[in-house]
């Protein structure tokens, strides 16, 4: 487990996740509305070197970030509105795992369609504005977690 006790700790943790990132990989965010995953996911374009403001994409379900405003394309998803499995399909999120690195707010929508080889993350309140977040780590992470 890592305490997150505020909002900037938990952007440093993005930041300290950018560090070790690369093409091709997912993180899915699990956590409740308000739990940290878009302040998480702005720590970690602000680590890729991203400057603008980050917001979670309710609309459209996709943003996306291109070098040079960072150092890797980055798709970060949102996927809290989507209803139907076609809606998943007209996004394609496997092909363009290629050539990005892919962040996913909740990716239980995904259902069985997320990932193996995805980093999993949740985030849970814990006293005071405080955060806990809890890992579940594949081979594909293993020598890059904890992130420092
Ligand atoms: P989500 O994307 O999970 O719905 P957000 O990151 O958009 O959540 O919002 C989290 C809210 O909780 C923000 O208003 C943020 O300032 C607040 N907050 C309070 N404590 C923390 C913390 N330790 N980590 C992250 N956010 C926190
Ligand atoms: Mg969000």
């Amino acid at each position: 487990m890592i305490a997150l006790p505020d909002p900037a700790a938990t952007e440093a943790f993005g930041a300290r996740l950018a560090s070790v990132l690369r093409a091709g990989d997912a993180v899915a965010l699990f956590g409740d509305l308000g739990a940290g995953k878009t302040t998480l996911t702005r720590g970690l374009l602000r680590g890729l070197g991203f400057d603008g403001d980050v917001a979670s994409p309710t609309f459209p379900i996709v943003q996306t970030y291109e070098p040079p405003d960072l150092r890797l394309p980055v798709w970060h998803v949102d996927l809290y509105r989507i209803e139907r499995e076609s809606e998943l399909a007209e996004l394609a999120l496997d092909d363009a795992r290629e050539f990005c690195a892919m962040v996913i707010e909740w990716p239980e929508r995904l259902g069985s369609g997320l990932w193996r080889d995805a980093l999993r993350l949740t985030l849970t309140a814990a006293h005071e504005g405080a955060r806990a977040l809890t890992a579940q780590v594949p081979p594909a992470w293993e020598t890059r977690w904890p992130p420092r």
